[in-house]
């Protein structure tokens, strides 16, 4: 069976801590195709920092040249509204019938994913796969994992070596005319500058 891994984010923008994640991963696992799902966000939760979807998905489609196993990926996008894995899964499912979905993750997501909308649904149609943002989360992912399966999901966690960069610090160190080097890909980097994101509220 074809394994496919989902990852998604609001990506604003996608950051090197997102990649090595995504790489660690899909190393672990044996995952040949990771999709890079930037969330769409409704305009009543748009906050002033948001990039638009358009230059989200682009820095996305700049950040998968990176490791060819990368694929952008604009469904969220396109169904516009709230975007919810669970849609997500459905629509994956039927577009890859023959695929096994690999739902990827750090700490922050994986220790709410019982909350998200329609999480046995999200559990029987995924296999779970987290890794931590930052040291010494492991412990608390295993935990997190026992407490999942009682629910009926089914998962692993993944030691990683972290990348401890969040979109938070980018668009800080861009605000501070920080170079963003090390933080995120040279070419979303380059693409941060030439559009002038992150400069000042909203675009
Ligand atoms: P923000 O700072 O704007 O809240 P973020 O850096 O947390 O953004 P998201 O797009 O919200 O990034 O995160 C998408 C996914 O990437 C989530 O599953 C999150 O746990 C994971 N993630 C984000 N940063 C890292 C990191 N440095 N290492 C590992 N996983 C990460």
């Amino acid at each position: 069976m074809e394994k496919l891994g989902i990852f998604g984010g609001t990506f604003n923008p996608v950051h090197n801590g997102h990649l090595s994640l995504c790489t660690q991963l899909a190393d672990a696992l044996e995952i040949p195709k990771v999709l890079l799902i930037p969330t769409a966000i409704p305009p009543h939760k748009r906050a002033p920092e948001l990039a638009s979807g358009e230059h989200r998905l682009a820095m996305c489609r700049l950040a998968a040249q990176s490791d060819p196993r990368f694929c952008p990926c604009d469904l969220e996008l396109r169904r516009q509204g709230n975007s919810y894995t669970v849609e997500t899964l459905r629509e994956l499912g039927s577009l890859f019938p023959s695929a096994q979905l690999f739902l990827l993750m750090g700490t922050d997501m994986f220790l709410t994913v019982q909350n998200w909308y329609c999480a046995c649904e999200i559990f029987q149609r995924a296999f779970l796969v987290a890794g931590a943002r930052q040291e010494g989360e492991e412990k608390q992912l295993r935990e997190h994992l026992q407490f999942l399966e009682s629910l009926g999901a089914k998962g692993e966690i993944v030691p990683c070596r972290v990348v401890p960069v969040s979109s938070t610090m980018v668009r800080q160190a861009r605000k501070q005319g920080v170079p963003l080097r090390g933080m995120v890909p040279e070419a979303v980097e380059r693409y941060i500058e030439e559009k002038g994101l992150y400069l000042s509220k909203g675009e």
